[in-house]
C-alpha cells in the first residue's frame, strides 16, 4: 500500500519543484534563525536568494558533525525551548551525543515518515505494531512509535530487550510488524528457535529494520528465522531518525523521502557533487525542519543514489544498502576495511553465524585483524581436521575480499554477547598517539 501517492509517486517535475521552493525556504529561515550557520554562509560569500535551481545547493556550506559538537547542546536550534515539544539525541556511536528538538510539526512529519515505511510493510490501522527498538533518547523506539500512531495502528511499545517476553507478546498478542534493529531481531529468531516456536505460526508478516547496517545473508537469516518479509529503514537523528528512506517489496534500494530530506553524494575528499549512480559520501539537507533544520549535513555514510524505475509505482529516487560509514571504516595496514564486508563472506557459509566480532591490533609495528565468529548451533570444534578446513577456507574468502589477511578465530554457538539494539562488530585496541 502506497501512504501518500501524492509525495511518492509524484512527476519527477512536480518533486524537483517542490524540493526547490522548500529548500529556498529552509535556507532562508536557517540563515535568520541560526546564527553560527548565517556566518557560516557569509564567509562563504552566498546568501539565501542565491539559490536559484536545486543544483544552487553546491554553494552552500556543509554542517558536519564537529560543527554539532562545537554548538553543544543547543547551539543549532532554531525554535526558542517553548516552540521544542520533544528532545532525542544520537545513541553515541561515535563522540559526543547529538541533540536535536522538534517542533510538533517536526514531530507529525516524522511519523508521516515512518508511516510512508510501515505501509510498505502493509501496515494499516488493523495491524499490531511490535516496536522493539529502545525508547528512551535514541530516536529508533519513538520513531517507529510515531509512525504506528500516525497509522492508527496498534503500538506495543515493547523497547528492546527481555527477549522471552518479547517472544510471549510476540504470541498473545498476535504482533503482525515488528521494528528494531536487525541484529535484535537475529537474536529474536535465535530464540525463537531454541524456544522451538514454529516461526510459521507467528502472525508477525513484515518487519522494519534498520539503524545499522546489515546483509543480505542477515536478510535471509531473518526472514526465514521470523517468517516475516524484511524491510530496511534508514534514518540518522540529525536529520530526524527512522524514516528518511525505506525500502519497498521490490527490495531495491530505499525510496528517499524526498519531499521532506534532499540527498546528495559528495566524494569524501573533495567534496564535490558526484553524479547520479556513483558512490560516495551520502550528504542530506532538511526540507521542512523547524526544530534544528540541517543543510547539507555530512552523514559519513558510504551509499549510492539510484533514480531509474522501481516497479512499485513510487517515483523517488532510493539509495542502495549503506555500505558502511566513514568513521567505522578501519583502516589495517594501510587497506580500507568495512565490517560489512566481513559480514558479506561470513554469510556465504552455512556453517557460521553472522554473530561475529573483529579484533583490530597492532604488533611492532605492524597492524593485525582477527576474526572472532560462531560455528551454528550443533556444531562443536572438536573435529580438528574440520576446523583446520573450515579456518583455511574462511580466511582464503576473506583474503579475496579484503585484500589482506584475517586470522580467523571460531567459537562454539552461543558464546559472543547478543546484541539488543546496535551491534558493536569491532574492537580496535591500537593506540594512535
Ligand atoms: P549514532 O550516529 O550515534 O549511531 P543514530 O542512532 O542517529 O546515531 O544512527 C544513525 C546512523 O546509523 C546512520 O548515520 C547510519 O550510519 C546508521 N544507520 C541507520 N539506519 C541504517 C540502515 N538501514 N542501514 C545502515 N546503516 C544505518
Ligand atoms: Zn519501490
Amino acid at each position: 500500500m502506497i501512504w501518500n501517492k501524492e509525495m511518492e509517486c509524484a512527476d519527477r517535475e512536480v518533486m524537483r519543484d517542490l524540493q526547490l521552493k522548500r529548500l529556498q525556504e529552509e535556507v532562508k529561515y536557517e540563515y535568520e534563525n541560526v546564527p553560527y550557520y548565517a556566518e557560516k554562509m557569509d564567509k562563504a560569500g552566498v546568501k539565501p536568494e542565491d539559490i536559484r535551481t536545486l543544483e544552487d545547493i553546491a554553494l552552500l556550506p556543509f554542517i558536519t558533525k564537529e560543527d554539532i559538537a562545537d554548538n553543544y547542546p543547543t547551539g543549532l536550534f532554531a525554535q526558542p525551548m517553548e516552540n521544542i515539544i520533544r528532545i532525542q539525541s544520537s545513541s553515541g556511536t561515535t563522540g559526543k551525543p547529538k541533540i536535536i528538538g522538534y517542533t510538533q510539526r517536526d514531530m507529525e512529519d516524522w511519523g508521516e515518515a515512518v508511516a510512508r515505511g510501515l505501509a510498505m510493510c502493509g501496515a494499516t490501522a488493523g495491524d499490531v505494531v511490535h516496536v522493539a527498538y529502545g525508547y528512551g533518547l535514541f530516536t529508533g523506539g519513538l520513531g517507529a512509535h510515531a509512525g504506528a500512531e500516525t497509522i492508527g495502528a496498534t503500538v506495543l511499545p515493547m523497547s528492546s530487550g527481555n527477549t522471552a517476553r518479547q517472544i510471549a507478546f510476540m504470541q498473545d498478542m498476535k504482533s503482525s510488524i515488528i521494528c528494531c534493529t536487525p541484529s535484535y531481531a537475529l537474536t529474536i529468531a535465535e530464540a525463537v528457535e531454541r524456544e522451538g516456536v514454529d516461526p510459521e505460526k507467528l502472525s508477525v508478516k513484515a518487519g522494519l529494520f534498520g539503524a545499522e547496517p546489515w546483509t543480505k545473508s542477515m536478510r535471509g537469516k531473518i526472514e526465514k528465522g521470523l517468517g516475516l518479509k524484511a524491510h530496511d529503514i534508514y534514518g540518522l537523528t540529525e536529520i530526524t531518525g527512522p524514516g528518511v528512506s525505506i525500502s519497498c517489496d521490490e527490495n531495491n534500494g530505499m525510496h528517499i523521502n524526498e519531499d521532506l530530506f534532499y540527498p546528495e553524494i559528495v566524494d569524501p575528499e573533495t567534496l564535490k557533487p558526484l553524479p547520479i549512480g556513483e558512490t560516495g559520501e551520502l550528504v542530506f539537507t532538511t526540507l521542512r525542519k523547524q526544530g534544528v533544520p540541517m543543510i547539507r549535513y555530512r552523514t559519513r555514510d558510504i551509499c549510492r543514489l539510484m533514480d531509474d524505475k522501481c516497479p512499485c509505482g513510487r517515483t523517488t529516487v532510493r539509495m542502495d544498502r549503506v555500505l558502511g560509514r566513514t568513521d567505522d571504516m578501519l583502516i589495517v595496514k594501510g587497506v580500507n576495511v568495512f565490517p560489512s564486508q566481513v559480514e558479506i563472506v561470513i554469510g556465504k557459509f552455512r556453517e557460521l553465524t553472522l554473530n561475529y566480532k573483529l579484533i583490530v591490533d597492532r604488533v611492532g609495528n605492524s597492524d593485525t585483524i582477527e576474526l572472532m565468529v560462531e560455528f551454528a548451533e550443533g556444531l562443536i570444534i572438536d573435529d580438528i581436521d574440520f576446523v583446520e578446513h573450515m579456518r583455511k577456507k574462511v580466511e582464503h574468502a576473506l583474503r579475496e575480499t579484503l585484500q589482506i589477511g584475517c586470522k580467523v578465530r571460531f567459537l562454539n554457538a552461543g558464546t559472543l554477547p547478543r546484541s539488543e539494539g546496535k551491534a558493536v562488530r569491532v574492537e580496535d585496541r591500537r593506540r594512535f598517539e
